[in-house]
């Protein structure tokens, strides 16, 4: 992602400027009030100097004046020159006549006022370059005679002066310069800090994609920009599938090394230009530009569930990352960020409740369903909090001898608005959530304990079929879970089965199968549900530890017109492995008929019984062992 685009100077940086330009100002103003204070001092020492000599003058002269010899004035006066600065001096008498006066030799410019003691006042503290004049006067015990005016040039405190400014100049030049230095070293490291702080607040560390918050900002930033020159934009959230269960399974590490293969994949299956994001623990989001046809937005979905449907290779197992992904494109779905991440969102719960693995495209109709959906799970788990589930026990009988030899225990649920809600509906909703694992344990506690009290009866060897689901196998202490439950019932592990289905167990084989061996070594019974539905392939039963397979309803249901060959194959491909089979869905007597010919062993169906309330089961029981010697159920 491209950051800081327009290169606008950081604030740090502006700030660092004219912090540097205000300092060169502070320095220019001290040196000039520095320049006019030395001045000032150097005109008071010249004028110091100045009257120095003229004092001299005038104690050297009183007797000249006294006794009018001009010549020996004259020569007082002369021996100024060699006193550099001074420019011209005279002596004036008491009634202001002029005595006696010097001039330096060379002189090129005329004074623009005479040394005359009319002019001291006059002439000075005009400029702080005009010649200076001082007068001093001569006296003789204690009488004054006259006075000396000497007049100061301030040519050479002007040189001086000149030299303090080039050395002020170069001073000041030199801090500007150190000032210079230090301050843009300064701005480069607060730069090379303000770009961490930016690529840490706006990166994932883990895999180094752009994270929640940029990739929203970015999100925003080009559907403002209408979808990068592009007239459309597709939005596609990628959620990992059972990702919980790779860390519960092999632990954070491994967690993390699948996140980051799946950042990599995930980058490999779209274009350079497309925005790869990771939005959370196990949620990514890819924002794709679309050329032409909104086709192309579900096109790159069903890519990108592919790229990731693939075993990954971490350093201690090889792991199926499997996602389900929604895509909801702009502006077809939705007009505006909120809108698009909200129909993705929608669309991706739809592809979870698909059965996973799935890329699906937002449509409409979705809406309703979705918030049915988001309803159903939170009042599901009020339900099962409050203990408002019951369970419905459907009979299954032996072929052989015709005789109740077991029940399914099927959920149910009456919603006090909606009424009877289907686990058909419900189950995945559970499933879609960790509920699954509170919804399973509620049952199979609920399940055992019933079929305990059953077996209670004398006579009684009745087992519970317990249906499971993949996400409650993979919890990591499911195995002790069945077994303390067991023990809590008093029911004989061996009149336990738990039903599990073949696509479940196929998506994540290791740990499945560790967990039913487990079981399977505690005595409790294992069956292979909808067996024919899923991945169906014969040759995977010998890779499950299994006592039963129900063969599926769709299979019993053409029966027995069509369809005979299959069942027969099943069953007796199930035979040779030591396998039991369960016929389900047996709705016909003819079907029956077929099945217990065929040498199916047990079956289930609306023809010899719907799932029925405990009572019921418990009236059959009872019934069954009144006539022990009267005809069979079936
Ligand atoms: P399933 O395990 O295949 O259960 C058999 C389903 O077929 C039951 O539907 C049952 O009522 C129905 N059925 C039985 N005999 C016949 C028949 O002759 N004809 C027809 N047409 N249907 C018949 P139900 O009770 O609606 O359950 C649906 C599914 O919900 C179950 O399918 C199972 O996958 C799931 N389910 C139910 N209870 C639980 C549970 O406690 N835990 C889990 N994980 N899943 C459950
Ligand atoms: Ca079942
Ligand atoms: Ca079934």
């Amino acid at each position: 992602m491209k950051r800081n685009e327009n290169h606008a100077p950081s604030p740090m940086k502006e700030m660092a400027r004219v912090k540097l330009a205000g300092f060169g100002v502070a320095l220019l103003i001290s040196g000039l009030v520095l320049l006019v204070y030395q001045a000032i001092s150097l005109r008071s020492a010249l004028t110091a100097d100045a009257t120095v000599q003229a004092d001299m003058v005038a104690d050297n002269v009183s007797a000249s004046v006294l006794f009018d010899d001009v010549r020996t004035a004259q020569e007082t006066l002369h021996s100024l020159r060699n006193v550099p600065y001074i420019e011209s001096a005279g002596i004036y008498t008491k009634n202001g006549k002029r005595f006696a006066a010097y001039e330096r030799p060379g002189l090129s410019r005329h004074a623009r006022f005479e040394a005359s003691p009319a002019n001291v006042e006059r002439a000075n503290g005009r400029f702080l370059f005009d010649d200076v004049f001082v007068a001093s006067s001569i006296t003789q015990n204690g009488k004054t005679l006259g006075s000396v005016v000497v007049v100061a040039t301030t040519t050479q405190m002007a040189a001086e002066l000149l030299h303090f400014a080039v050395f002020i100049l170069a001073a000041s030049l030199c801090a500007l310069w150190i000032a210079f230095v230090i301050t843009s070293r300064m701005s480069a490291r607060i730069a090379q800090a303000e770009k961490k702080l930016e690529y840490l607040a706006s990166t994932d560390p883990l895999t180094g994609l752009p994270n929640r918050r940029a990739f929203y900002d970015a999100l925003t930033e080009r559907l403002q920009r209408g979808a990068q020159g592009c007239a459309r934009a597709a939005l596609i959230l990628v959620d990992l599938d059972d990702f919980k269960n790779v860390n519960d399974t092999l632990g954070h590490g491994a967690g993390d090394e699948l996140l980051k293969h799946v950042a990599v994949a995930l980058k490999q299956s779209v274009r350079v230009a497309d925005l790869v994001s990771r939005i959370g623990g196990d949620e990514f989001a890819v924002l794709v530009a679309i050329a032409k046809e909104k086709a192309e937005g579900i096109r790159t979905a069903e890519r990108i569930a592919r790229a990731l449907a693939r075993p990954f290779d971490l350093p201690r197992a090889s792991i199926v990352a499997s996602a389900s992904v929604g895509v909801s494109v702009y502006p077809d779905d939705a007009a505006d960020v909120a809108a698009l991440v909200s129909s993705a969102d929608i669309a991706l719960y739809a592809a979870k409740s698909t059965g996973k693995n799935a890329a699906v495209e937002f449509h409409s109709n979705m809406t309703v369903e979705a918030r049915r959906r988001a309803r159903l799970e939170t009042e599901l788990r009020k339900a099962i909090d409050e203990d408002a589930l019951s369970l419905a026990y459907q009979p299954q009988f032996s072929c052989r001898t015709g005789r109740i030899i077991g029940v399914e225990a099927l959920a149910r649920w009456v919603h006090p608005i909606d009424g009877e809600i289907s686990p058909i509906e419900f189950v995945p909703v559970a499933e879609d959530s960790e509920l699954i694992v509170a919804l399973g344990q509620w049952v199979l506690r609920r399940a055992c304990r019933d079929a305990a009290r059953w077996n209670a009866q004398p006579g009684v060897a009745l087992h519970v079929a317990v249906n499971v689901s993949a996400r409650q196998l993979r919890q990591t202490e499911y195995s002790e879970d069945v077994i303390a439950i067991l023990a809590d019932s008093g029911l004989s592990p061996h009149l336990l089965e738990l039903e599990l289905t073949e696509s479940q167990l196929m998506a994540n084989m290791t740990a499945g199968v560790e967990a039913m061996r487990q079981l399977r070594a505690a005595g409790v019974r294992l069956s292979l549900d909808d067996f024919g539905t899923g991945y169906s392939s014969l040759s995977y039963l010998q890779s499950f530890p299994v006592n039963n397979l129900k063969i599926d309803r769709a299979f019993v249901k053409p029966l027995p017109q069509a369809g005979q060959p299959i069942v027969t194959a099943i069953i007796s491909m199930a035979h040779s492995f030591g396998i039991g089979v369960v016929a389900e869905g047996v709705e016909d007597a003819a079907q029956l008929a077929w099945l217990t010919d065929a040498g199916c062993d047990i079956v289930q169906g609306y023809l010899m019984g719907r799932p029925m309330p405990f009572e019921r089961i418990t009236d059959l029981l009872r019934n069954e062992s009144e006539y022990e010697d009267s005809e069979p159920l079936i």
